[in-house]
């Protein structure tokens, strides 16, 4: 038994070859496809990003094509797959893309890790899937296999464990298919090597080399760190109509959600006479005031405990754009914490 170590290439590469998901991205494995299946992956589950890869391919089938691209396009495909500032990302380094490499992204680890939003392990999966260079991707999933195959209790979060993981990972990696180790390594941690406690270790090519399985250990494995607790805010969300036509607006250039379009809120869970007033203030003259059913919206560090309201204003407010429903779900890239409370509007978009 070894753990982490040359001995794993042979059988794991054996396994990936006897089937794998099939996933649209990996058919093609274009350099540009793989940077934006990877950057839509991050923090987001295989299944959500399917039909996000297949409409932004259509709509961007290049990296000239989306360094061209409004503001307002790429962040109407990226809608609803959160985390924002990877799509802003994105956009930037193809402009930079462009200026410096014509249009393609260049065949060299250290120049693709130097793109805004191109950390380790995206440059690792580009430079080995998409130009076959022998570079570990050590993400999340690879460390908790690392750690279960080694049975190692340092936290999977300490820097320097990761880069002890890259680098025995990088002696590994065969000379003629890299990327394919890579991605068979990702593959197992998806489907076989399963988080939080649920490892099929029946059913895993490694299981004769795994230290953590022949330990006993396979299921408590990895250790993280302890996370911090999230931050609670209570918000009052208000779907504003003026006739036929819904307010929204834009949030601040800088934090959580930076300058994306949003329902307006009030802070603090408001009861109705609270939010008549807190409007009168603004000089918006309000009709009709309806509760909505509450809503929750969980971010990295924050979660929102939302009170929502139906608003009918009597005249045009201040500081709102008005759009119609039908605009408000085609135009403008709105973050789901909202999505609840359009409902009451859904059928008439
Ligand atoms: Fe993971 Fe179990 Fe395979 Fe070890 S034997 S690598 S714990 S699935």
């Amino acid at each position: 038994m070894s753990g982490v170590g040359p001995a794993l290439a042979a059988p794991l590469l054996a396994w990936y070859d006897q089937g794998h998901r099939d996933l649209p991205w990996r058919s093609r494995p274009t350099p540009y496809r793989v940077w934006v299946s990877e950057i839509m992956l991050q923090q987001t589950r295989v299944e959500a990003v399917r039909g996000y890869f297949d409409r932004w391919m259509q709509a961007l089938p290049d990296i000239p094509s989306l360094a061209a691209a409004d503001e307002g396009v790429y962040m109407k495909l990226w809608e609803g797959l959160g985390y924002y500032s990877r799509v802003r990302n994105l956009h930037r380094a193809a402009v930079e893309v462009c200026a410096k490499y014509g249009g393609e992204l260049p065949a060299d680890y250290d120049k693709l890790l130097a793109l805004p939003g191109i950390g380790e392990y995206t440059a690792g999966a580009i430079a080995s899937i998409a130009f076959g260079l022998p570079v570990p991707a050590v993400d999340g999933n690879v460390l908790r296999v690392a750690a279960r195959l080694d049975n190692e209790f340092t936290p999977i979060t300490d820097a320097k464990y990761k880069r002890r993981v890259r680098g025995q990972f990088a002696a590994l990696l065969p000379e003629d298919r890299p990327g394919d180790l890579n991605q068979a390594l990702m593959e197992l941690g998806a489907t076989v090597c399963l988080p939080n406690g649920a490892p099929l270790c029946g059913d895993c090519p490694l299981q004769h080399l795994c230290l953590g399985y022949h330990r006993g250990n396979a299921a408590v494995l990895p250790l993280r760190a302890a996370k911090k607790a999230r931050r609670i805010e209570q918000r009052t969300v208000l779907l504003v109509r003026c006739g036929s036509l819904v307010g929204i607006r834009r949030r601040p250039p800088r934090g959580l959600l930076a300058g994306l379009w949003e329902l307006p809120s009030l802070e603090g869970a408001l009861p109705p006479d609270a939010v008549r007033q807190a409007l009168a203030a603004r000089g918006w003259r309000v009709g009709e005031l309806l509760s909505l059913r509450p809503a929750k919206h969980i971010f990295t560090h924050v979660e929102w405990h939302m009170t929502g309201y139906y608003v009918e204003l009597d005249a045009p407010p201040d500081g709102l754009t008005l759009v119609s429903p039908a605009a408000l779900r085609a135009d403008y890239a709105l973050p789901s914490a909202f999505r609840p409370f359009l409902s009451v509007i859904e059928e008439e978009a």
